[in-house]
This record gives C-alpha cells, sequence and structure tokens, in this order.
C-alpha cells in the first residue's frame, strides 16, 4: 500500500467504516500543495476494496492535476463510496460520510460524481460546510454540467484558432458522442455557432431529444470515432482513444468532456503520429471544477463563466508548448500542471505567521 502512495506521492488515504448504516468510504488526498484537495464522490458498486482504492487514487491525481492547470488554489483529492446507489443510498449513510468529510477540517472538500445527485450534496450540506455543488437555494453552483459545456466551446475555439486560423466553429463538422448532461448542452452552443453536429450515444432516448430539440444529423456509435469530420468530441466515457479506435480515426482535432480519454499515456504518442490534434480531456473540461470552487468564496455565475472562458488560454498555451518543445499535447498539459504546483505550491512555503509554544 504505502509502496504504491509514494510511486505517484499521494498525502494521505482515509478508510471510513460505519457498521449501522453500510458506510464503506475511501477518500484519497493526492495533494494539498495549492490549496483543499477538491474532488467528487463517486457512489459506485466495486466488486472488491482493491478496485475501489485503485479507482480512487487515479481520480484523485486527476484532480490536482485538472486543477492546477486550471489556474486554481485547489489540490486534487476524490472519495468512492462502495456500493449500489440504487440500492445503498439513505440519508443516514449519506450524513455520516459527511461527518466523516468534515473531520478532515477542509483538507478535503467534495462535490458530485458519478453516482451522486446534486440533492446528495445538499443532504451532506447539513453535516459540513465541505462540500459544493449544492443547489442554488442553498448558494451553491448547483449542476456544473453547463459550466463544463461552456469550457469544452472554449476549448474547441482556441483549437480552430490553432488549426485554421480564426475561432469561428461555422461549418465545422463536430462528432459529438454522448449526449447526456455535458454532450447535451454542448450542442445547443454548437448549434448557435452554426457548426455541423452529427450525434451518438448508447441511448436511443439521448438520440432522440438530441435530433428533435437541435435537428442534428444520428450516426451508429461504434462509428462515431471513424467518422470524417473536423472535431470529434467524446463526451461519454473514458479509454476511448486506444490502439484500435485510434488509427481508425479521420477526424482533424480531438475535443471532449470525458474523464481519461486516453487508454494508457503512450496513447497520446500514437495520436501524435497519427496527426490527430488531441486537446487534453483535463484542460478541456474543467469547467465544472473551475465554476463549482466559485463556492468557495461565494458564487457569483459571470465571474465563474469568465474564469471557464480562460480555458481558450489554457488549450492555446498547451498546444503551443507542444509545438515548440516537439512533445505531446498530453505531456504539454502534465508540464504546465507539474509546473504550476511546483512553483506556486512553494510560495506557501513562507511562514507569515510565528508558531510560539507557551
Ligand atoms: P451523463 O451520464 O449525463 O452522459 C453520458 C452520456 O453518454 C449518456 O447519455 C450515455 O447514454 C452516453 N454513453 C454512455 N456510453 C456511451 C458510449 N460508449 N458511446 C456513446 N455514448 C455513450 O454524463 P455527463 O455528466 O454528461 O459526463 C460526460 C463525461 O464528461 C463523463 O466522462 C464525465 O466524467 C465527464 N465530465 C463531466 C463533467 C460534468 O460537469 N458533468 C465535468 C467534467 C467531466
Amino acid at each position: 500500500m504505502f509502496d504504491r502512495l509514494a510511486a505517484d506521492d499521494y498525502e494521505q488515504v482515509v478508510l471510513c467504516h460505519d457498521r449501522a448504516t453500510g458506510l464503506r468510504v475511501i477518500i484519497a488526498i493526492h495533494s494539498t500543495r495549492l490549496g483543499p484537495a477538491l474532488g467528487g464522490t463517486r457512489f459506485y458498486p466495486y466488486p472488491d476494496d482493491a478496485s475501489a482504492l485503485e479507482d480512487v487514487l487515479r481520480l484523485a491525481k486527476g484532480m490536482t492535476y485538472k486543477s492546477a492547470a486550471a489556474g486554481l488554489d485547489l489540490g486534487g483529492g476524490k472519495a468512492v463510496i462502495i456500493g449500489d446507489p440504487a440500492v445503498a443510498r439513505t440519508e443516514a449513510l449519506l450524513r455520516m460520510y459527511a461527518r466523516f468529510v468534515d473531520a478532515l477540517g477542509g483538507r478535503y472538500i467534495t462535490a458530485e460524481d458519478v453516482g451522486t445527485t446534486q440533492a446528495d450534496m445538499d443532504l451532506i450540506r447539513r453535516e459540513t460546510a465541505y462540500v459544493t455543488g449544492v443547489s442554488r437555494s442553498l448558494g451553491g453552483s448547483g449542476d456544473p454540467s453547463a459550466a463544463t459545456a461552456y469550457g469544452v466551446l472554449h476549448a474547441m475555439k482556441a483549437v480552430a484558432k490553432h488549426l485554421w486560423g480564426g475561432t469561428d466553429l461555422e461549418g465545422r463538422h463536430v462528432v459529438v458522442a454522448g449526449v447526456g448532461k455535458v454532450g447535451y448542452a454542448l450542442l445547443r452552443h454548437l448549434v448557435e455557432e452554426r457548426a455541423r453536429v452529427s450525434v451518438a450515444d448508447v441511448a436511443p432516448a439521448a438520440v432522440e431529444r438530441a435530433v428533435r430539440d437541435f435537428a442534428v444529423e444520428a450516426v451508429p456509435v461504434e462509428k462515431a470515432h471513424a467518422i470524417d469530420c473536423d472535431i470529434y468530441s467524446p463526451c461519454a466515457m473514458g479509454a476511448i482513444l486506444n490502439p484500435v479506435t485510434i488509427p481508425e480515426l479521420h477526424c482533424a482535432a480531438i475535443v471532449g468532456s470525458a474523464n481519461n480519454q486516453l487508454a494508457d499515456p503512450s496513447c497520446s504518442d500514437l495520436l501524435v503520429d497519427s496527426g490527430v490534434l488531441y486537446a487534453p480531456d483535463y484542460v478541456v473540461n474543467a469547467g465544472g471544477v473551475i465554476n463549482i470552487a466559485e463556492e468557495l468564496i461565494g458564487y457569483h455565475r459571470e465571474r465563474a463563466y469568465a474564469n471557464v472562458r480562460r480555458i481558450f488560454d489554457t488549450t492555446t498555451a498547451v498546444i503551443d508548448t507542444a509545438v515548440d518543445r516537439g512533445i505531446s499535447t498530453a505531456t504539454a498539459a502534465d508540464r504546465l500542471a507539474e509546473g504550476r504546483i511546483a512553483s506556486v505550491g512553494r510560495v506557501q512555503l513562507l511562514r507569515t505567521s510565528p508558531r510560539v509554544r507557551r
């Protein structure tokens, strides 16, 4: 266990248990170098404890990089509640979980993720202030999906500027794979931009809604990545970019909201070789965390959205660095995040108040 934590430099992993409610949760804090570790709570029926631990570690580290690259004063953390939310979710379990979050004294701040909802965050709020993404009526920012989609749009504009000399998406063919919360919100922006949009989703109802509401074209899910288009936008599951799909790509660029799009780190080099411009997932999809981070200083929508628009600049900086240094965009994003953690992180080392023992 400790060798695994040392390999990726994790600060703290907490196991919490409550027999009465059946609560089993792992909270992983990867880094608090830039600020409190913010990341969502995943509620999922993991087959065993080892897979839950591996997932929470991977996700927590991902949050460190996402927030660092986005310029936030936040570290990275994540929590997983082991169990099927459809069966195990109860008010008592969530509030007990919230007490454990509270006991960390603000080192970890939670939010919504797969298997948890805004209503869950509202319940958690009754036990701790260390939660974001609560309802607007409680002073929160609500569902982050709209902000995430808005950020994806601005990443697309940065890519368009790099590839075609202007931010205009009019007439560009964009394939959106996954038209759930983020994908659907993205469609609205793309249609407003007069892009030509195709959609794919494993859920027929999601496709029907998109086609009905936006008069877009539907394409088969299994072919979505291989369609000849300007931008392929994965907005569903991870690992969609792998040694099988990458040779089949016929797009100029990939800009989507899905987390962990690369099946493994070597896929970024395969993408470079295939000539497809990959906008790194955690740079592109940071709109959600940028938006909820605003809750920590008092949510203000205009200020939050202005910050989300900065994803344009971050995406541009990553692409420029990759071109200048002859490295992949994925590596350029990692270096941006690691550089900021190293340089800004050390600012806090300067002690400003003496801690004198009496
Ligand atoms: P969602 O569950 O609302 O939507 C996902 C959609 O993808 C669903 O309609 C589902 O039917 C579809 N889908 C599932 N498997 C598919 C496949 N193989 N091919 C095509 N479609 C498929 O989720 P969401 O909140 O829209 O998130 C989408 C992605 O973006 C996820 O990877 C998520 O982790 C990531 N993300 C979301 C946010 C956010 O604010 N919601 C923020 C950052 C990252």
